[in-house]
Order: structure tokens, then sequence, then C-alpha cells
């Protein structure tokens, strides 16, 4: 091809779309260009396209028969989220209202006696201490219903014309997890992480983020309430110059997750009770974790209000759910039943090579203590077992006799090795 263009390396540059090497050229991952002819006209396409189906009008994404009641949303998050029932239970009835709502909508447009009442989106919050399954709650939930799913996190969120995210980022991780289909990307679940350090009286803001955190809120409002935005489909910041492709937030379901540290002591003055528990020596922890979740669960608009949030924030927050630090208990049942349990996982491992594992009460309960010393919770659980696990899995495949391993809390503790006994061939049940 003639004339292509030189970067500064010497590499012929043309689009990779076209193949033709006049104009502007946008350059994307290394070797990928778009020419802004390519540009204008993929601008083109897209806005014919949500023309033909406009945002307002959304598809049904669940013909009525699929869209499973909050019964059989709550099962599905049984399997794989331990423990927090209420919680599970205020969302699924949440997330069913949300996409009946969707549902009804359609409907509605569609028949000739619209009755004019407006369902409100219910976008949700979730209150509860790190590792406590708020993002698991919010992940499983977009695999249960079949919508895209995407993450974000509100500390590195910031107003306009500050360093950082603009806020419509979170739609474009949105718009990559349905491999840009706009329609489908509009009826996702966005979920927002650390959402309580955006408040007006957060300490910990960066001296590059706008000081308040009241700008990120309002931002994130827009997007709570229904807006259409303008994604760059690049990311990072706006530009003038930039095609944006407009995405319509009105039926994405948001959920706002945060540990609100000190949250219940907001709510312990306003109620009249004192909360005495966190750090009062001589009080058992658990009582005092109980007492903490006691109070979360009465938080009122108001207190989310002291605690930093805007009113108007709030108010697009109806539903909110207080998630409890997980227990001891919570630990062992998370390590054996969701369907993924680490312990199915590793038992997987031992009936490939036709052994078998197993874990005593004793085994697990001390696995669950360690965890819940370290600052990281559940999330230890992984590493404590694997750090265990390293030198058998090591000695494993070398002896192919088949052998139960037996690992009590001696073996957790590493001061003992575990009891090891012949057992018949597992070939089949290896399969
Ligand atoms: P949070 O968002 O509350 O900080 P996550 O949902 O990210 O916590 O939890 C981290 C991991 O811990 C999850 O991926 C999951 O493996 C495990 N986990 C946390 N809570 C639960 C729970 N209630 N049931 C099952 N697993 C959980």
């Amino acid at each position: 091809m003639a004339g292509k263009k030189k970067s500064s390396d010497g590499e012929s540059r043309s689009c990779t779309f076209c193949g033709r090497s006049r104009g502007s050229l946008f350059a994307g991952p290394p070797g990928v260009y778009i020419c802004d002819e390519c540009v204008e006209l993929y601008n083109e396409v897209l806005s014919r396209d949500l023309q033909k189906q406009p945002a307002a009008v959304p598809q049904d994404p669940f013909p009525r028969e699929k869209l499973p009641t909050p019964q059989e949303i709550k099962a599905r998050l049984d399997e794989y989220v331990i423990a927090q029932e209420r919680p599970k239970k205020l969302i699924s009835v949440a997330v069913y209202n949300h996409y009946k709502r969707l549902a009804f909508q359609a409907s509605e447009a569609s028949s000739d006696d619209p009755s004019g009442v407006e369902l409100e989106k219910s976008n949700i919050l979730l209150i509860g201490p790190t590792g406590s399954g708020k993002t698991l709650i919010a992940r499983t939930l977009a695999r249960i219903l079949d919508v895209p799913f995407a993450i974000g996190d509100a500390t590195t969120l910031t107003e306009a014309g500050y360093v950082g995210e603009d806020v419509e980022n979170l739609l474009l991780k949105l718009l990559h997890a349905t491999d840009w289909d706009i329609a489908r990307a509009q009826q996702g679940i966005i979920y927002i992480d650390e959402i309580d350090k955006i408040g007006r009286t957060t300490q910990n803001v960066s001296i590059t983020r706008d000081v308040s955190g009241e700008g990120v809120q309002q931002a994130l409002l827009k997007m709570l309430e229904g807006t259409v935005s303008n994604v760059p489909p690049q990311g990072g910041r706006k530009h003038p110059e930039q095609q944006y492709i407009p995405i319509d937030t009105t039926n994405i379901l948001f959920i706002c997750g945060g540990t609100f540290v000190g949250l219940e002591e907001i709510v312990a003055r306003r109620a009249g009770s004192s909360f005495i528990g966190f750090g009062h020596p001589g009080r058992a922890e658990q009582g005092a974790e109980d007492e903490k979740s006691a109070l979360l669960e009465q938080v009122e608009a108001q207190d989310l209000v002291e605690y930093g949030l805007i009113p108007e924030f709030i108010g697009r927050l109806p539903v909110s759910g207080v998630l409890k630090p997980l227990s001891e208990d919570d630990l062992v049942r998370i390590m054996l039943e969701p369907k993924n349990a680490i312990v199915k996982q590793y038992q997987k491992i031992f009936e490939m090579e036709n052994c078998e594992l197993k874990f005593t009460d004793g085994a697990l309960h001390e696995l669950a203590k360690i965890a819940i010393k370290k600052a990281t919770g559940v999330r230890a659980v992984r590493s404590i077992i694997e750090d265990v696990m390293i030198d058998i899995l090591y000695d494993l495949p070398s002896t192919t006799t088949p052998r139960r391993f037996t690992l009590n809390e001696k073996v957790i503790r590493k001061e003992a090795a575990p009891k090891i006994d012949p057992i018949k061939s597992k070939k089949k049940a290896a399969g």
C-alpha cells in the first residue's frame, strides 16, 4: 500500500480496519490503529443502533417465565454465599423487583393503556467488614441472572478535572464485559466498592482528588438516578476531541459496598444508647461484634449523612443490607460448603492422584482460628491451607499406591505429619 505512515521507530502504520494510512491514526493495543474516518463511521453505526433501540424502552432481559423468583435467587446465592441470611433475602427481593420493573416497563411501553405509575429503581447499599461477602454477593447475582457485571473502586474515582478516573469508566468496564454490546450493558450490574471513602468528612483523601469527595458523589448520583453518560471508548480522562459512546444508566443496577468503620457509634449516639463494645477491655470480641451488627441494622439515612454521604446519594440507595463479620463456624462452612469450596478443590486434586484427603473437624476449626487472627480473614484461608499442603502435594504424585491422608489440628499447626492409610483404589471416583 502506498504512503504508509511511519512511527518514530520506523514501523509502518495503517488503519487496522480499512487499511488506509491517511488522516489521523489513533493507536490502540500495540500494532492496532484506527483512522478518523473509521471512528466516524463506527460512531454513526452505533448511534443508528441506539436510535433503533431507544434505551427508554429496554428489551426485556427476562422473558417472564425465566426471571427467577426471590426464593430462587436466594437459593442460588446460598450455593455460594454462606451466612448473611438477612442481606441475601433483601437483595433477592430488590433484584427481582429491579428486573421485574424492566419487564413491566417494556410491556407498558408496548401497551395502549399505560397506567402512568413509574416504578423507581432500587439500587443497593451493602455495609459490612472486609471479606464478609459483599463483592461475592454482587458477582454471584450477576452470574445467577446472566447479566454483565463490573466492579469499580470509589476511591479511584474523581470529579472531572482532577487526576484519576472519571465515573464513566465504570460503564466502560461494563461495556468490556459485554464485548461492546450496548443493549446488554445497559441492563447489567455494577458493584462500587469503598463507597464509604467518598464521604465529605473522609480523612484519607488524596490531595490530587477533590478534597470533599462530594463531587464524586454528585457524579455517581447522576448515574445511579439514570442518565445518558458519554463513555470514552479508550477510558482514561475525557477529551474534547474524543468520540463518546452514549450509555443509558436507567436500568443498570448499582450495588455500593463499604465497611463504614465507626458508623455504629453514630447510630448509637442517635439512638440514645452507647456503644461500648469495641476495644473495651474485658469484653468478649464476639459480643462486641454482635452489638456492632445490631446497631448497624438500625442504620438510618441521617446516620449516613452524618458519616459524610449526601442525602440525595443515600436517597438513590433505598435498599441497604448489613453483613456480619464471619464467625469461626462460618469460615468452616465456607471451606466445606460452597460449590467451589477450597476443601472440595483439594479433595479433587487428591482424587485425581487416586488418593483421599480428609480434614478433621479440629483441623478445620484450627484453620478458621488462624484465619480470623489475620487481618484478611477469609482471604487468608487459602494461603494457610496452601502452606500446609505444599509438602504433601510435592510428594503425592511420586507414589502410585492409593492412600488416605488425614489432617488434624496438629498438622495445621505444623506440629505433626498427616496420617496416611492405605485404601482400595479410587480410580472410578476419580473419573
Ligand atoms: P468483601 O467484598 O466483603 O470485602 P469479598 O466478597 O470480596 O469480601 O470476599 C472475599 C472472598 O472471601 C470471596 O471471594 C469468597 O471466597 C470469600 N467469602 C467472603 N464472604 C463469604 C461468604 N459469606 N460466603 C462464602 N465465601 C465468602
